[in-house]
C-alpha cells in the first residue's frame, strides 16, 4: 500500500467505497487482497455517493459490472474493487456477493448478504469474496477444488467453508497471470517511452505470432468456404471449371478476393463472437 509497491511490478488495484461503507470495511478488504494477492493495493480516499445512480433504485438488488464501473468512473481510476453496502445482481439477474470481469478491471463486492456485521464470519466472509474477485481480475476463473477461496459459493454457508487462501493450484495460476502481467507492462511501458521497437519484446512476439497465425487460419478458412461455395455452384448448376488457363486463373483470382472479403467478415463476426462468449460464458465471475 505504498508508492514504492508500484516499483515491485504489482499492479495497481484501487478500493473504492461505494455507499454507506465504513472505513474498517474497506481496511478489511484491502487486507485480505494485500495479504493473498499480488496487487498493490491503494484506497480511493473517498467513498463514492450514489447520487449519479439514479435510474434504477439501489433498494432493489443493482448491476454489479455498472456499479463497479460508476464507481471507477467517479474515482477515476482504471483498475477498481468497489466495495459497497448495495445489494448486487448479475446481468442475468441472480444476486450475488460479489462480481468480477474476468482478466479486467472492474470487481465490486457487497456487504448486503454477509449477514449482520458484528457477527466474526462477516469480515471472514467479505475478505473472501474480495480475495476471490481480486482474483478473477488476474484471468483466474471459478476452481473446482474444495475449501479454494475460488470455489463458487452461492449460500453463506458455502461461503463459510472455503478457506481465506487460494489452493496450490491457483496459487501456481496467479504467479503466472502475475508474470504475464509484469511483462505486457514492461511492453507497453517501454514502448510508449521509446516509440519505437520494444527493449521487451517477448509478449510483443507472441502476441504478434498469435495475430499472424490467427489471420492465416482465418483466412485458410475463408478460402475453403468459397471453394465450397463455388464448387457447390458449379454443381449444381452442372458447369464444369473453366479449361482456359486464362479463364481459370482470373476465376481463382476471383476466389482470392471473395475470400479476402469473407475473411475481412469473419474477422470481425469472430471477434465479436469472442467477446460475447467471453462476457456471457466466462466474463463476468
Ligand atoms: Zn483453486
Amino acid at each position: 500500500m505504498s508508492e514504492a509497491a508500484g516499483t515491485t511490478g504489482a499492479e495497481t488495484l484501487w478500493v473504492v467505497g461505494l455507499g454507506g461503507v465504513d472505513q474498517s470495511v474497506l481496511n478489511t478488504v484491502s487486507e485480505a487482497v494485500t495479504e493473498q494477492l499480488p496487487f498493490d493495493v491503494r484506497h480511493h480516499p473517498d467513498p463514492v455517493g450514489t447520487d449519479g445512480l439514479s435510474d434504477e433504485s439501489i433498494d432493489e438488488p443493482y448491476d454489479g459490472v455498472t456499479l463497479a464501473r460508476y464507481a471507477a468512473l467517479q474515482a477515476d481510476r482504471d483498475a477498481v474493487l468497489a466495495v459497497t453496502d448495495i445489494d448486487i445482481e448479475h446481468p442475468d439477474g441472480d444476486t450475488s456477493y460479489g462480481i468480477s470481469v474476468l482478466d479486467g478491471s472492474l470487481a465490486a463486492v457487497s456487504t448486503a448478504r454477509l449477514g449482520d456485521p458484528d457477527d466474526e464470519r462477516f469480515d471472514e466472509r467479505l475478505r473472501k469474496e474480495a480475495v476471490a474477485h481480486s482474483a478473477h481480475l488476474l484471468g483466474l476463473s471459478n476452481c473446482w477444488r474444495e475449501g479454494c477461496v475460488l470455489r463458487r459459493a452461492d449460500m453463506l454457508s458455502e461461503l463459510d467453508a472455503l478457506e481465506e487462501t487460494p489452493c496450490e493450484s491457483c496459487r501456481a495460476d496467479i504467479e503466472a497471470a502475475t508474470e504475464v502481467e509484469a511483462a505486457e507492462r514492461t511492453e507497453r511501458d517501454s514502448s510508449t517511452a521509446s516509440n519505437a521497437e520494444s527493449g521487451n519484446a517477448v509478449t510483443h512476439d507472441l502476441a504478434r505470432t498469435a495475430r499472424f497465425w490467427r489471420a492465416i487460419v482465418t483466412y485458410g478458412f475463408s478460402l475453403l468456404l468459397v471453394f465450397l461455395a463455388v464448387g457447390g455452384a458449379l454443381n449444381i448448376t452442372g458447369t464444369s471449371f473453366p479449361e482456359s488457363d486464362a479463364v481459370a486463373f482470373f476465376a481463382l483470382l476471383g476466389m482470392l478476393v471473395l475470400a479476402w472479403l469473407v475473411y475481412r467478415r469473419l474477422r470481425r463476426g469472430l471477434g465479436w463472437l469472442w467477446h460475447r462468449f467471453r462476457s456471457t460464458v466466462f466474463g463476468l465471475v
